[in-house]
């Protein structure tokens, strides 16, 4: 199972409009990828996995097509619940600014290690099979795979 601790530390839910929702005992597979200007205009993805959305950061647009590696940072566990969350965080709370939905949808699990999650994502936006992969602490790299990588020998 994830934890929220660190989620509801961040937060005050009598001032944000944040969903505080709780960890799901049930397994689901959204994705979700909110559009956030806060201080830095960055691109947070998330996956449901063990009952929370596992979250990054991606300071630049999340890549539609293979061939592009995006730095993506780790940040902490969100409920589910936030899969839905558009709005705005008032100024001087944490991540004050707009989130938008960029883009959403389901997802399945090819493939989790350590140090990787390989995930096919059925969203408007993104489609197909994406990687994360763990460079160190909480820097990740998010890329979308080749096609015909699956079917390569290497
Ligand atoms: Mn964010």
């Amino acid at each position: 199972m994830g934890s929220l601790q660190q989620y509801y530390k961040k937060r005050k839910f009598n001032i944000s409009p944040e969903p505080k929702g709780n960890v799901k005992k049930k397994a689901g597979n959204v994705f979700v990828v909110q559009k956030h200007a806060a201080g830095n205009l960055h691109y947070d993805f998330r996956i449901e996995f063990q009952g929370v959305l596992k979250s990054w950061a991606v300071p630049k647009q999340p890549p539609l097509k293979a061939g592009i590696k995006r730095l993506a940072i780790q940040t902490e566990d969100h409920p589910v619940e936030y899969a839905s969350f558009k709005g705005m965080i008032p100024k001087g709370e944490y991540g004050a600014g707009k989130v938008e939905i960029w883009d959403k949808g389901e997802y399945k699990l090819l493939k989790k290690t350590k140090k990787a999650y390989v995930v096919e994502l059925f969203g408007k936006k993104m489609k197909g099979i994406y990687v994360l992969f763990n460079l160190k602490d909480k820097s990740w790299f998010l890329f979308k795979r080749k096609k015909d990588s699956k079917n390569k020998k290497h």
